[in-house]
């Protein structure tokens, strides 16, 4: 029987053993996954921390058993600690401790991401946290449940930090949240930044926009936490959550080429320099589906994307990663905001002719309850009119996320600025207008061009 091992157990690796099994259950997959948690979603672990999710066994996408049933060995607390592609072998050392060597016909590396740790001293002081692994998240959780903290720094304005923030606050916590450059959230415009500044503080999350830390020192009276410029701040818990970086030791160490944001290069179907190896997720770079080059972007959607080309490919199927827009939403409080595609600067960077309209609509007919107002910013290219990208910003209920698909859905297919206005979107009073947000904003004045005249052109 040949055999496929994935190194990881998380969204890439998992989709990487089930997409496998489905295009060929003659192949044998083995999953080798460093800790217990095979299948769960980080994604969630805001929640859970949060105490809205409270039990963090309903995280798992799926269950050990519902895994191997599909016909996938699964060896967890194993950790992969060389790959040795003469030997198509890989040495784990197993949970008792002892070394084993697993031989493969193809191996796909699905290591995932580290948390970035900043150049901050006392990182290492306890009630000083992480946060990316369940491991860590119970870490957490057992010093909110145990040591029940009043006040709490979080390290990093990013969507995570946000989200912890939001988290924090559900429990009660007093929350300063640190960020090093001037905006929050440096995936949208300032602007956008600033809105979700003003969300976080309205609800009472005290932020510190450009205001790097220097240091974190246990005191008498708690964690001190000290900024370049010398504010500090005392606190009993401390959150770090700065980004992450790609787990690559293991691949480059044999010799697996790295590319973008120094993650494992990989081509369209996933496959490495290294013959019979692939690499899917977190650890591996992206494929920008509207520049057409490498990038690195670690989400779990592309990591599970990724993830099922691999397993296709690995088992001799035909498939390809066919890019991604690094299309994302956060919730925050009461606030969604999300992107797609490129940003105006982005775009410039790039070599588009890049042009920026904002548009404040209703989410759907104000004379209908509950109606909120919609900030959509389009980025669409002068020469070509082509859509390049977007950014919207509204309340929780006002269907953020999926009208940004829709923008997502025109960037896939390379779609015209002029093309989304002509969309046929559904309608009805109480979730739309019979011109949807998203066509309206494609048909501002300063975005539409007259229709061309095929009378004239003929
Ligand atoms: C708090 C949080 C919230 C997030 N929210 C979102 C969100 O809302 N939307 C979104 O798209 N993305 C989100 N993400 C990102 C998303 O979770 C990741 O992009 C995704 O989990 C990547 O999956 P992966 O399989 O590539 O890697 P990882 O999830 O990092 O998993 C790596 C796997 O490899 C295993 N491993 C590593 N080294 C070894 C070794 N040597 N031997 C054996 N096993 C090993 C690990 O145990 C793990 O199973 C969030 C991440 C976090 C931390």
């Amino acid at each position: 029987m040949k055999r496929l091992l994935v190194i990881g157990g998380s969204d890439a690796g998992i989709s990487a053993g089930l997409r496998a099994r489905e295009i060929d259950p003659s192949w044998g997959v083995t999953l080798v996954v460093a800790d217990a948690f095979p299948n769960y979603s980080i994604c969630g672990l805001p929640f859970f921390l949060s105490g809205e999710t409270p039990r963090w066994e309903s995280l798992a996408h799926r269950t050990r058993a519902e895994i191997e049933n599909r016909g996938i060995e699964l060896l967890v607390d194993t950790v992969a600690e060389a790959i040795i592609p003469a030997e198509h072998g890989v040495r784990v050392r197993l949970p008792n401790g002892s070394e084993r060597v697993l031989e493969s016909d193809r191996l796909v590396i699905g290591t995932g991401a580290a948390p970035v740790q900043p150049p901050i001293r006392g990182l290492d002081a306890p009630g000083v946290h992480l946060l990316h692994t369940m491991g860590e998240s119970f870490a957490v959780h057992e010093h909110l449940t145990a040591k029940h903290p009043r006040t709490a720094v979080i390290i990093g304005g990013g969507y995570i930090g946000l989200e912890m923030a939001d988290a924090l606050r559900h429990r009660g916590l007093a929350v300063t949240l640190f960020e090093a450059a001037p905006a929050v959230l440096q995936t949208v415009d300032a602007e956008y930044g600033q809105r979700v500044q003003e969300e976080l503080q309205h609800h009472g999350v005290h932020v510190r926009t450009s205001t790097p830390i220097e240091s974190i020192e246990l005191g008498p009276e708690g964690l001190v936490v000290r900024s370049r410029s010398h504010e500090t701040v005392v606190a009993d818990l401390v959150l770090v959550v700065t980004g992450v970086r790609p787990n690559v030791n293991l691949g480059h160490a044999c010799g697996v080429a790295l590319g973008e944001g120094g993650a494992l290069k990989v081509n369209r179907r996933m496959e490495t320099n290294v013959p019979d190896i692939l690499a899917a997720g977190d650890c591996a770079e992206t494929l920008h589906r509207l520049i057409e080059r490498p990038t690195y972007l670690p989400l779990g959607t592309t990591a599970h994307k990724q993830g099922r080309v691999a397993g296709e490919s690995a088992v001799g199927g035909y498939a390809e990663f066919r890019g991604s827009l690094g299309t994302q939403v956060v919730k925050i409080f009461e606030l969604i905001v999300g992107r797609t595609g490129l940003r105006e600067d982005e775009a410039m960077r790039q070599g588009f002719s890049p042009w920026t309209f904002e548009s404040v609509t209703w989410d759907h007919k104000a004379y209908y309850p509950g109606a909120s107002r919609l900030r959509i910013r389009v980025t669409g290219d002068r020469r070509s009119r082509r859509l390049l990208g977007a950014q919207l910003l509204g309340r929780y209920g006002a269907e953020v996320s999926k009208r940004l698909d829709v923008f997502a859905t025109a960037l896939f297919h390379a779609m015209t600025v002029d093309d989304v206005a002509h969309l046929d979107l559904s309608y009805t009073p109480p979730l739309g207008s019979p011109w949807d947000p998203v066509q309206t904003a494609c048909m501002e004045r300063a975005l539409a061009a007259p229709a061309s005249d095929p009378r004239k052109d003929a």
